[in-house]
């Protein structure tokens, strides 16, 4: 049923498709996501988040509406979506579910970078036929499996901000490889199928080298994968992030999501590739804001119907917001579009600022929001308190963390690669 005209509609698409010049496809895509995160996500979020659990009823959902293949490429069965329709759906799932669209953004990852991604990048016709040929065994688990892939690279040391080679290591064997080493914040730990691990190649001898990074799918059920530690996290406490351990875990060749040295190729000449996480502070910040319009204008589900939008200060503080909201967005969009292999500096560095954008204004967005709405939209049996602390989390999400983007954008502004002070 279409809502009346006078109330404030909390599920309008984020970017209207004539307005931002949406594909048909992209406007299918989206509405698809609005009615799955209304109908799905947002009913469990509560508890999940309460409880520190991972949905994994979502992902199940997901698979007979084709979600979990959307960045497959159509001639492997996928839905072929590219960088951005990725991101504007995902944007549309973060607003009912933060840890969900959070968590599905590790799954999608393992299919866009092995995917359209890889196909941007240099391989040797060889290396490409073979590459294409186990992607298709990773593809197919997902699209008749429903099978479900996390992403783990963070170490707890330097290695996720990309300034030293993974811990984890890769041991070329007969056959394969054998992995050890550790990861944390790994978020699906226990409930994904697979875990997208990124680890140094490195045999007998060799010195450690970023260049030699892999990316492997590996069987959570293969021997030697353990989980360990609590989850009791501020905030996107349904993405359930423990610890893997990996001792002594053996896996073919084809586990291979990229050839090798193609990771390193993407992280230099696809730098948007890490821009993935966004989405989701999108779809926060965006929630934020349409709950206080109508939390203001009294039509919250759930809530008497007090009206609070005469105030001049509750007018004010949502003109503030709301031009922080367009702000975010216009860049967000800017940079989602602009993702391709090697852009130029002035690419690079609006996608910088376009994350510290995302990452800092979603929650600043949700703090003058509970500041706004005043005493019981703290409440737990309002989503407005759950958007305000997972949206804290998307700062310090690496490699693009704030201060990493700063300190790029300054530095990169100021010198030209290989330019020295004297
Ligand atoms: C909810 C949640 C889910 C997550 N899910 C995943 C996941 O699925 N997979 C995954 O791999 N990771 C995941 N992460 C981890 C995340 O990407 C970061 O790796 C993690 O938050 C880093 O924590 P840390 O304290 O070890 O960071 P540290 O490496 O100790 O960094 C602390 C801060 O120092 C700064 N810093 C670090 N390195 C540099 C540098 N080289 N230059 C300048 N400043 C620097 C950064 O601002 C950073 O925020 C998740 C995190 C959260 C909160």
């Amino acid at each position: 049923m279409n809502k009346p005209l006078d109330s404030h509609d909390q599920d309008a698409p984020i970017f209207a498709p004539d307005a931002f010049r949406l594909t048909d496809a992209q406007a299918e895509l989206i509405a698809k996501a609005r009615r799955f995160g209304k109908a799905k996500l947002a009913p469990r979020a509560a508890l999940h988040d309460r409880e520190a659990t991972f949905p994994i009823e979502n992902f199940r959902d997901m698979h007979p509406e084709g979600l979990l293949k959307i960045c497959i490429p159509k001639e492997d069965g996928g839905l072929g979506a590219d960088f951005q329709t990725y991101c504007l759906t995902a944007a549309e799932l973060g607003r009912y579910c933060g840890a969900t669209a959070l968590s599905w953004n590790m799954h999608v990852c393992s299919t866009l970078w092995s995917g359209p991604l890889s196909d941007d990048l240099d391989m040797t016709p060889e290396d490409r036929k073979a590459h294409i040929a186990r992607r298709r065994v990773h593809y197919k688990r997902i699209i008749d499996d429903g099978a479900i892939y996390a992403q783990p690279f963070s170490e707890g040391g330097a290695a996720a901000a990309g300034a030293v080679a993974f811990g984890t290591e890769a041991k070329p064997v007969d056959g394969g490889l054998v992995i050890n080493g550790k990861k944390i914040f790994a978020s699906l730990s226990g409930s994904a199928d697979y875990y997208g691990v990124l680890c140094t190649e490195r045999a007998e001898g060799e010195a450690a080298s970023r260049r030699n990074t892999l990316y492997l799918g590996v069987p959570a059920n293969a021997p030697g994968v353990s989980v360990v530690g609590e989850w009791d996290p501020l905030g996107m406490r349904g993405t359930v992030s423990r610890t893997l351990i990996f001792k002594d875990v053996f896996v073919p060749e084809d586990a291979m999501l990229m050839p090798h040295g193609v990771y390193f190729q993407a992280a230099s000449k696809w730098p948007h590739m890490f821009m993935t996480l966004t989405p989701t502070y999108m779809g926060l910040a965006q929630a934020a804001y349409d709950f206080t319009v109508s939390y203001l204008r009294g039509e919250l589900p759930g809530m008497p119907p007090v009206k609070r939008r005469m105030y001049p200060t509750k007018q004010i503080a949502v003109a503030e917001m709301r031009i922080m909201l367009e702000q975010t967005k216009a860049l967000w969009f800017q940079a989602v579009t602009e993702a391709r292999a090697n852009p130029t500096k002035e690419q690079v560095l609006r996608a910088y600022a376009a994350q510290h954008t995302v990452m800092e204004n979603a929650n600043a967005i949700a703090v003058k929001a509970i500041r706004t709405c005043g005493g019981q939209s703290m409440l737990k049996s309002l989503p407005l308190e759950r958007i305000y602390r997972d949206s804290r989390c998307g700062a310090l999400m690496l490699p693009w963390t704030s201060e990493i983007c700063v300190d790029r954008i300054g530095r990169e502004s100021l010198y030209e690669p290989g330019e020295k002070d004297e």
